[in-house]
C-alpha cells in the first residue's frame, strides 16, 4: 500500500490532524478504536468523530463488537485502499481541471496591478478605474504573467505525475483483489469436486450393498423352494 498517497487523501477529507493516522492503520487487520485514540493522543470521542468522518468518504471501514460486560460497541477501522485511491484520483482531476482553466485565463485576459498596493485587477475592472489605482491613486501597470503561468504549469505536471501513480497502485490492488477472487473461486470448485466425488462413491457403495441384500434374499428364497420341493416329495 502506498501510505502517502492515502494519507494525501485522509488529509483532504479531516485536515492535518489524520496525518498520523495512516501509520498505524492497515487496509487488512481491523484496529481497535481504543489503540487508535492511543496512539493519537486524543480523547476516544475525538479520535472517533475524525474516523466517522473520513468513513463517510468511504476512506476507511469499520467492524464492531459488543462488549459483554459493559454492554455497549466498541469499533475496529481499516483501511479502504482502493476507494481512497478513487477519491484522490478525483481530487487530482478536479484540481488539474482548476489549474488548466486558470492557464487558460492568464494566456488569454490581460491583468493589471498596482506596483505599490500589490493589489490586481482583470482588465474589466481595470477599465472601470480608469487604469489608476483606487488605493493610492498610481498607474496600474500590465502584469507579467510568464512567471505565474510557468509556476501552474509546474503544478500541473507534479499532479499529473501523482495521477500517473496513483493509477498504477489501482491497477496493482486490484490485480490483487483479482487474483484472491480467482484462488477462492478455485478453491470452492475443488472443494463441490471433491463433495461430488465422495457422493458418487457413497451412491456406489449403496447400490453395492443393496446388490448383495438382493442376491441374499433370492438365495434364501432358492433355498426355501427348494426346501419345500423336497418336503412335497417326501
Ligand atoms: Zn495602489
Amino acid at each position: 500500500m502506498n501510505k502517502k498517497l492515502i494519507r494525501e487523501a485522509f488529509v483532504e477529507v479531516a485536515g492535518k490532524q489524520t496525518e498520523p493516522l495512516i501509520d498505524f492503520l492497515d487496509g487488512k487487520k481491523y484496529v481497535n478504536e481504543f489503540l487508535i485514540a492511543k496512539k493519537l493522543d486524543l480523547p476516544i470521542n475525538h479520535a472517533r468523530n475524525i474516523l466517522y468522518k473520513i468513513s463517510e468518504f468511504g476512506l476507511v471501514s469499520s467492524t464492531r463488537k459488543k462488549d459483554k460486560k459493559k454492554g455497549w460497541f466498541t469499533y475496529s477501522w481499516k483501511i479502504e485502499e482502493l476507494k481512497s485511491l478513487d477519491f484522490l484520483k478525483n481530487m487530482i482531476l478536479k484540481r488539474m481541471d482548476q489549474i488548466k482553466n486558470q492557464i487558460n485565463s492568464r494566456e488569454t485576459r490581460e491583468f493589471y496591478v498596482c506596483e505599490k498596493c500589490h493589489v490586481e485587477f482583470n482588465e474589466e475592472n481595470a477599465l472601470l478605474h480608469d487604469f489608476t489605482c483606487p488605493e493610492c491613486g498610481s498607474i496600474l501597470d500590465r502584469k507579467d504573467n510568464t512567471k505565474l503561468i510557468k509556476e501552474m504549469r509546474r503544478n500541473l505536471e507534479n499532479y499529473a505525475a501523482t495521477l500517473k501513480i496513483v493509477y498504477e497502485e489501482v491497477e496493482r490492488e486490484q490485480g490483487v483483489e483479482a487474483k484472491k477472487v480467482r484462488t477462492k473461486d478455485a478453491t470452492i470448485k475443488r472443494v463441490k469436486a471433491k463433495e461430488r466425488a465422495a457422493a458418487r462413491e457413497k451412491e456406489k457403495k449403496r447400490k453395492k450393498k443393496e446388490l448383495r441384500k438382493e442376491e441374499r434374499k433370492r438365495g434364501k428364497a432358492a433355498q426355501k423352494s427348494k426346501h419345500s420341493k423336497k418336503k412335497k416329495k417326501q
